[in-house]
Protein backbone atom coordinates (compact mmCIF):
# COMPACT_ATOMS: atom_id res chain seq x y z
CA UNK A 1 0.00 0.00 0.00
CA UNK A 2 1.29 3.47 -0.90
CA UNK A 3 2.84 5.76 2.48
CA UNK A 4 0.22 8.39 2.54
CA UNK A 5 0.70 11.69 1.82
CA UNK A 6 1.37 14.80 4.04
CA UNK A 7 1.05 18.11 3.53
CA UNK A 8 5.33 18.27 3.00
CA UNK A 9 5.31 15.09 0.63
CA UNK A 10 2.51 16.27 -1.32
CA UNK A 11 3.62 19.59 -2.29
CA UNK A 12 6.97 18.17 -2.87
CA UNK A 13 6.01 15.57 -5.33
CA UNK A 14 3.58 18.04 -7.22
CA UNK A 15 6.70 21.16 -6.74
CA UNK A 16 8.86 18.24 -8.54
CA UNK A 17 6.70 17.68 -11.26
CA UNK A 18 5.77 21.90 -11.87
CA UNK A 19 9.78 22.67 -11.71
CA UNK A 20 10.83 19.85 -14.16
CA UNK A 21 7.35 21.35 -16.39
CA UNK A 22 8.04 24.55 -16.40
CA UNK A 23 12.28 23.42 -17.10
CA UNK A 24 10.81 22.01 -19.97
CA UNK A 25 9.35 25.37 -20.89
CA UNK A 26 6.10 24.74 -20.71
CA UNK A 27 4.47 27.62 -19.35
CA UNK A 28 5.15 30.17 -16.69
CA UNK A 29 6.38 28.39 -13.39
CA UNK A 30 4.42 31.12 -10.65
CA UNK A 31 2.27 31.89 -9.77
CA UNK A 32 1.18 28.31 -9.95
CA UNK A 33 -2.46 27.84 -11.68
CA UNK A 34 -4.02 25.35 -8.61
CA UNK A 35 -7.41 24.67 -11.11
CA UNK A 36 -5.42 23.54 -13.89
CA UNK A 37 -3.16 21.59 -11.55
CA UNK A 38 -6.41 19.85 -9.31
CA UNK A 39 -7.72 18.83 -12.78
CA UNK A 40 -4.47 16.33 -13.45
CA UNK A 41 -3.33 15.31 -10.81
CA UNK A 42 -5.55 12.27 -10.23
CA UNK A 43 -5.03 10.81 -13.35
CA UNK A 44 -1.33 11.72 -13.03
CA UNK A 45 -1.21 9.92 -9.53
CA UNK A 46 -3.23 7.15 -11.11
CA UNK A 47 -5.87 7.21 -8.92
CA UNK A 48 -9.79 5.96 -9.71
CA UNK A 49 -11.28 9.42 -8.04
CA UNK A 50 -9.56 12.28 -10.01
CA UNK A 51 -10.90 16.12 -9.26
CA UNK A 52 -13.00 16.14 -12.52
CA UNK A 53 -14.18 19.87 -12.17
CA UNK A 54 -13.24 23.30 -10.78
CA UNK A 55 -15.70 25.69 -10.18
CA UNK A 56 -16.88 28.68 -8.42
CA UNK A 57 -20.82 28.60 -6.91
CA UNK A 58 -22.80 30.41 -4.37
CA UNK A 59 -22.07 29.10 -1.29
CA UNK A 60 -22.28 31.11 1.18
CA UNK A 61 -20.36 30.98 4.42
CA UNK A 62 -18.06 28.47 3.43
CA UNK A 63 -14.62 30.06 1.44
CA UNK A 64 -14.51 26.35 -0.39
CA UNK A 65 -15.46 23.23 -0.48
CA UNK A 66 -14.40 19.63 -1.92
CA UNK A 67 -17.38 17.15 -2.59
CA UNK A 68 -17.38 13.52 -3.35
CA UNK A 69 -19.56 12.92 -6.35
CA UNK A 70 -20.77 8.87 -6.62
CA UNK A 71 -22.34 8.84 -9.71
CA UNK A 72 -19.44 10.42 -11.22
CA UNK A 73 -17.04 8.56 -9.16
CA UNK A 74 -14.67 11.87 -8.99
CA UNK A 75 -14.82 14.94 -6.66
CA UNK A 76 -16.09 18.85 -7.80
CA UNK A 77 -13.54 21.61 -6.21
CA UNK A 78 -15.90 24.72 -5.40
CA UNK A 79 -14.89 28.06 -4.55
CA UNK A 80 -16.55 31.00 -3.64
CA UNK A 81 -17.86 33.40 -6.25
CA UNK A 82 -17.68 36.51 -4.16
CA UNK A 83 -13.80 35.87 -3.52
CA UNK A 84 -12.82 39.19 -5.42
CA UNK A 85 -9.10 38.26 -4.33
CA UNK A 86 -7.20 36.26 -7.06
CA UNK A 87 -4.57 35.61 -4.02
CA UNK A 88 -6.90 34.48 -2.02
CA UNK A 89 -9.06 32.38 -4.26
CA UNK A 90 -5.79 30.69 -5.42
CA UNK A 91 -4.89 29.99 -1.76
CA UNK A 92 -8.33 28.89 -1.29
CA UNK A 93 -7.98 26.25 -4.02
CA UNK A 94 -5.12 25.29 -2.72
CA UNK A 95 -6.18 24.16 0.54
CA UNK A 96 -9.07 22.63 -1.43
CA UNK A 97 -6.25 20.42 -3.11
CA UNK A 98 -4.75 19.51 0.10
CA UNK A 99 -7.64 18.16 1.49
CA UNK A 100 -7.99 16.16 -1.56
CA UNK A 101 -4.35 14.98 -1.53
CA UNK A 102 -3.93 14.08 1.68
CA UNK A 103 -7.55 13.36 3.56
CA UNK A 104 -9.92 12.19 1.12
CA UNK A 105 -9.96 8.79 2.40
CA UNK A 106 -11.22 10.17 5.63
CA UNK A 107 -13.94 12.35 4.72
CA UNK A 108 -16.01 12.54 1.38
CA UNK A 109 -16.83 16.55 2.45
CA UNK A 110 -14.94 19.17 2.81
CA UNK A 111 -16.81 22.53 3.48
CA UNK A 112 -13.88 25.24 4.96
CA UNK A 113 -15.13 28.95 6.15
CA UNK A 114 -12.99 31.92 5.64
CA UNK A 115 -11.28 31.45 9.40
CA UNK A 116 -9.93 28.18 8.06
CA UNK A 117 -7.70 30.01 5.71
CA UNK A 118 -7.86 33.66 5.63
CA UNK A 119 -4.99 34.46 7.91
CA UNK A 120 -3.33 30.85 7.49
CA UNK A 121 -2.77 31.40 11.17
CA UNK A 122 -1.62 29.46 13.90
CA UNK A 123 -4.70 27.67 16.42
CA UNK A 124 -6.62 25.63 13.57
CA UNK A 125 -7.43 22.21 13.84
CA UNK A 126 -5.23 19.97 12.30
CA UNK A 127 -6.70 19.23 8.85
CA UNK A 128 -7.36 22.88 8.23
CA UNK A 129 -3.45 23.57 9.51
CA UNK A 130 -2.89 20.28 6.77
CA UNK A 131 -4.41 21.79 4.17
CA UNK A 132 -3.26 25.72 4.56
CA UNK A 133 0.47 23.93 5.05
CA UNK A 134 0.00 22.31 1.74
CA UNK A 135 -1.46 25.23 0.00
CA UNK A 136 1.85 27.63 1.34
CA UNK A 137 3.92 24.66 0.23
CA UNK A 138 2.68 24.43 -3.14
CA UNK A 139 1.91 27.98 -3.95
CA UNK A 140 5.22 29.29 -2.45
CA UNK A 141 7.99 26.18 -2.54
CA UNK A 142 10.75 26.72 -0.24
CA UNK A 143 13.22 26.37 -2.61
CA UNK A 144 12.33 29.21 -5.03
CA UNK A 145 10.94 31.28 -2.15
CA UNK A 146 14.27 31.03 0.02
CA UNK A 147 16.30 32.80 -3.31
CA UNK A 148 13.86 35.56 -3.21
CA UNK A 149 14.39 36.40 0.49
CA UNK A 150 17.75 35.27 1.62
CA UNK A 151 20.36 37.29 2.48
CA UNK A 152 18.51 40.30 2.49
CA UNK A 153 16.96 42.67 4.70
CA UNK A 154 13.29 41.63 5.28
CA UNK A 155 10.25 44.44 4.74
CA UNK A 156 7.01 44.58 3.32
CA UNK A 157 8.70 45.65 -0.20
CA UNK A 158 10.42 42.26 -0.53
CA UNK A 159 7.14 40.64 0.78
CA UNK A 160 5.36 42.52 -1.05
CA UNK A 161 7.45 41.25 -4.29
CA UNK A 162 6.71 37.96 -2.86
CA UNK A 163 3.35 38.13 -2.50
CA UNK A 164 2.98 38.94 -6.66
CA UNK A 165 5.28 36.68 -7.68
CA UNK A 166 3.64 33.76 -6.06
CA UNK A 167 0.38 35.09 -6.35
CA UNK A 168 -0.91 35.23 -3.00
CA UNK A 169 -1.84 37.76 -0.49
CA UNK A 170 0.74 39.66 1.97
CA UNK A 171 -0.19 38.24 4.81
CA UNK A 172 0.23 34.38 3.06
CA UNK A 173 3.80 35.77 1.86
CA UNK A 174 4.67 37.09 5.84
CA UNK A 175 3.84 33.43 7.09
CA UNK A 176 5.73 31.79 4.64
CA UNK A 177 8.91 34.04 5.45
CA UNK A 178 8.40 34.10 9.49
CA UNK A 179 8.30 30.28 9.74
CA UNK A 180 10.74 29.36 7.43
CA UNK A 181 13.32 31.82 8.30
CA UNK A 182 16.55 31.75 10.49
CA UNK A 183 16.59 35.31 11.31
CA UNK A 184 14.75 36.46 14.78
CA UNK A 185 11.49 38.43 13.85
CA UNK A 186 8.01 38.55 14.87
CA UNK A 187 4.94 39.23 12.56
CA UNK A 188 1.77 40.71 14.33
CA UNK A 189 -2.02 40.70 13.14
CA UNK A 190 -3.57 43.89 14.82
CA UNK A 191 -6.96 45.38 14.36
CA UNK A 192 -8.37 48.79 16.36
CA UNK A 193 -4.71 48.24 18.50
CA UNK A 194 -5.33 44.92 19.72
CA UNK A 195 -3.39 41.70 18.28
CA UNK A 196 -5.40 39.69 16.56
CA UNK A 197 -2.73 36.62 16.53
CA UNK A 198 0.86 36.62 16.48
CA UNK A 199 3.53 34.02 14.99
CA UNK A 200 7.57 34.41 16.08
CA UNK A 201 10.22 32.71 13.96
CA UNK A 202 12.42 29.60 15.27
CA UNK A 203 15.12 32.06 16.72
CA UNK A 204 12.98 35.16 18.29
CA UNK A 205 10.61 32.19 20.38
CA UNK A 206 13.78 30.58 21.78
CA UNK A 207 15.06 34.40 22.39
CA UNK A 208 11.61 34.97 24.38
CA UNK A 209 10.12 37.33 21.81
CA UNK A 210 6.66 36.02 21.21
CA UNK A 211 3.18 37.44 22.05
CA UNK A 212 0.42 35.07 23.84
CA UNK A 213 -2.64 36.00 22.17
CA UNK A 214 -4.99 33.27 22.53
CA UNK A 215 -6.87 33.56 25.73
CA UNK A 216 -5.44 37.14 26.25
CA UNK A 217 -6.15 40.44 25.00
CA UNK A 218 -3.09 42.32 24.16
CA UNK A 219 -2.52 46.15 23.43
CA UNK A 220 -0.37 47.09 20.98
CA UNK A 221 2.61 49.27 22.97
CA UNK A 222 1.50 52.51 23.57
CA UNK A 223 5.28 53.61 22.34
CA UNK A 224 5.30 51.58 19.14
CA UNK A 225 5.84 53.41 15.86
CA UNK A 226 2.20 51.38 15.37
CA UNK A 227 0.29 53.19 18.29
CA UNK A 228 1.81 56.56 17.70
CA UNK A 229 1.77 57.37 14.40
CA UNK A 230 -0.87 54.58 12.79
CA UNK A 231 -1.37 56.60 9.20
CA UNK A 232 2.40 56.99 8.60
CA UNK A 233 2.86 53.44 8.07
CA UNK A 234 6.27 52.45 6.97
CA UNK A 235 6.80 49.19 4.85
CA UNK A 236 10.70 49.51 5.06
CA UNK A 237 10.44 50.06 9.07
CA UNK A 238 11.75 52.57 11.42
CA UNK A 239 14.54 51.67 13.85
CA UNK A 240 13.17 51.48 17.58
CA UNK A 241 14.42 50.85 21.33
CA UNK A 242 13.17 46.38 21.53
CA UNK A 243 12.33 47.66 24.72
CA UNK A 244 9.01 49.21 23.09
CA UNK A 245 7.66 45.92 22.42
CA UNK A 246 9.67 43.47 24.74
CA UNK A 247 9.75 45.43 28.20
CA UNK A 248 13.01 43.06 30.00
CA UNK A 249 15.11 43.49 26.10
CA UNK A 250 18.62 44.99 26.97
CA UNK A 251 18.01 49.00 27.33
CA UNK A 252 20.39 49.65 24.48
CA UNK A 253 18.63 46.62 22.11
CA UNK A 254 16.96 47.99 19.15
CA UNK A 255 14.31 46.19 16.28
CA UNK A 256 13.08 47.53 13.08
CA UNK A 257 9.34 47.88 12.99
CA UNK A 258 7.52 47.62 10.13
CA UNK A 259 3.82 47.97 9.22
CA UNK A 260 1.32 47.77 6.54
CA UNK A 261 -1.97 48.46 6.56
CA UNK A 262 -3.95 45.82 4.45
CA UNK A 263 -7.28 47.68 3.92
CA UNK A 264 -9.58 45.25 2.04
CA UNK A 265 -9.60 43.42 5.20
CA UNK A 266 -9.06 45.97 7.84
CA UNK A 267 -6.30 44.88 9.86
CA UNK A 268 -2.39 45.99 10.40
CA UNK A 269 0.57 43.80 9.93
CA UNK A 270 3.40 44.55 12.20
CA UNK A 271 6.87 42.66 11.30
CA UNK A 272 9.41 42.87 14.30
CA UNK A 273 12.82 42.51 13.06
CA UNK A 274 15.47 41.53 15.64
CA UNK A 275 18.96 41.14 16.19
CA UNK A 276 19.96 37.47 16.11
CA UNK A 277 21.56 37.52 19.32
CA UNK A 278 19.11 39.83 21.63
CA UNK A 279 17.35 37.76 24.54
CA UNK A 280 14.53 39.13 25.50
CA UNK A 281 12.89 37.10 28.45
CA UNK A 282 11.60 38.27 31.87
CA UNK A 283 14.03 37.53 34.45
CA UNK A 284 13.24 34.66 36.50
CA UNK A 285 13.06 36.51 39.46
CA UNK A 286 9.46 38.06 38.53
CA UNK A 287 6.64 36.10 38.35
ZN1 LIG B 1 -10.35 23.04 4.83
Amino acid sequence: MAVPLTSFTAAAKLTHWLDALAGGGHGERFPVEVADVALWVGQEMRWADPIYEVKSANIRNFEGGLFYVEDRKGWVMLYNEAIRSAGRRRFTQAHELGHYLIHRARQITFECTQSDMLHWGPELKLLESEADDFAANLLMPLNHFRLDTEGQAINFEVLGACSGKYGVSLTAAALRWIKSTTQSAVLVLSRDGFMDWSFSSGRAFKRGAFFRTKHETREIPASSHLAVSPSSLDKRGMDIAANIWFPHAHPEARLREMNVLCENYGYTLTLLSMSAGDEVWAPLTED
